[in-house]
């Protein structure tokens, strides 16, 4: 089948910017520096300064900034980390190699981020954190947040990885925490030629620490204070990042376009059971994910749906179709099916329709044709009967 509208498209966000990022690469071929190097602290510093924070740290991956970064945070052995059940394995992956005890919780079925209320109550005497996931891009409030740690006493840890330079009640996205985590999978919103990650902080002791986690545990060269680990951000891909970050903001934009362009032609399907994730923070939303919830008073099923999609040349995702409690490697934790029943729900329900900057709107129309079709009661495709009537009119 061939793809007439992709899930994402990269090159289109690179052929226009390749002198400017050849330019970067071969600066670093100069210089030489590639473990650790200046355009390195250049992009930590920069990347830093645009969050609203003070500290960065490159690391090896998304993944890694929050394994490391709870580390950094003194986030580990008897401690119990809060995070939601529908976010990407790897914010539990983090959590488990830091060594803390994982607790999962529900989500709000209207957006898919972390019940606050249902996370007030998995609280024992053994929370020490939260990790908010700003799942598709959307902030969970930092208003919300805030008062949560403040009356419970708990450290609030971001997972950012889907939510570079998201805004909400007046925060930047990895500002809100003591640390929070990013990453650059070149899928991401900012993307590297590779993979990669970043943590973000304004305690100067996390960063610290964080800096010699990432390098073997040692405070100087051949001096080792812990057992770290061998997780830099590449030189290289530091400075194809910092390239890329002055059009962050005007990607950002174009997504939110798009969206709104979703949302409007959308609007007439909620009657059909097409609903659109809830955007509750207006602008601030920088949708890595545009995502859809096919509910059950829709006529037709989420995987006939997303088969007429691929018929039509469309990509579509699932994030994510089997939440982290059901995951195989997970079940010795002790969950079980109906634990939280909002994310398994959601698990069946949705969607992420294709999403990147330069989406034509007469492709977000084409993909919008392709659902009014499939919920319409006279689809040819969906009721052979009048499918028939049609071919004989014809
Ligand atoms: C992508 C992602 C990660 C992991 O980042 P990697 O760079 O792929 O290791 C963590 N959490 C969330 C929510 C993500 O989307």
């Amino acid at each position: 089948m061939t793809i007439k509208i992709p899930f994402v498209d990269l090159k289109l966000q690179h052929k226009p910017i390749q002198t400017q990022l050849q330019q970067a690469i071969q600066s670093v071929l100069e210089q030489g520096d590639f473990i650790l190097g200046q355009a390195l602290s250049d992009f930590e510093a920069a990347f830093a300064t645009v969050s609203g924070t003070e500290y960065g740290v490159g690391v090896a991956s998304g993944t890694d900034a929050i394994a490391l970064g709870l580390q950094a945070c003194n986030i580990g052995t008897g401690d119990e980390v809060i995070l939601p059940a529908n976010t990407f394995v790897a914010t539990l992956i983090g959590v488990l190699r830091a060594g803390a005890k994982p607790i999962l919780v529900d989500c709000d079925p209207q957006t898919a981020l972390i019940d606050l209320e249902a996370a007030a109550k998995a609280i024992t005497p053994h929370t020490k954190a939260i990790i908010p996931v700003h799942l598709y891009g959307q902030m969970v409030s930092p208003r919300q947040l805030l008062d949560f740690a403040d009356t419970y006493k708990l450290l609030i840890f971001e997972d950012a990885a889907q939510a570079h330079l998201a805004q909400r009640d007046g925060y930047v996205a990895g500002s809100v925490g003591i640390a929070a985590a990013f990453s650059f999978y070149p899928s991401k919103n900012l993307g590297a030629f590779g993979d990669g990650g970043i943590l973000l902080t304004r305690d100067s002791d996390v960063a610290k620490k964080m800096v010699r986690l990432r390098n073997y545990g040692a405070s100087q060269k051949y001096f080792h204070t812990e057992p770290g680990t061998n997780s830099r951000l590449d030189t290289l891909q530091a400075a194809i990042l910092h390239q890329k970050l002055p059009y962050l903001p005007q990607w950002n934009r174009d997504r939110l376009t798009i969206a709104q362009q979703y949302d409007a032609e959308l609007a007439p399907l909620a009657t059909a059971g097409i609903i659109p994730m809830h955007n509750q923070s207006g602008t601030g939303h920088v949708y890595h994910l545009y995502v859809i919830k096919i509910d059950e008073s829709c006529p037709i099923e989420r995987e006939k749906l997303q088969e007429k999609f691929t018929a039509a040349g469309v990509q579509t995702g699932i994030h994510y179709p089997i939440p982290c409690h059901l995951q195989p490697a997970f079940l010795s934790l002790g969950y079980q099916q109906g634990d939280f029943p909002q994310a398994e729900k959601l698990s069946k329900q949705i969607l992420s329709l294709p999403m990147y900057p330069g989406l034509s709107s007469s492709q977000v129309q084409e993909v919008v044709a392709v659902i009014t079709q499939a919920v319409s009661k006279d689809s040819p495709l969906e009721n052979p009967a009048s499918a028939s009537v049609e071919n004989i009119a014809a």
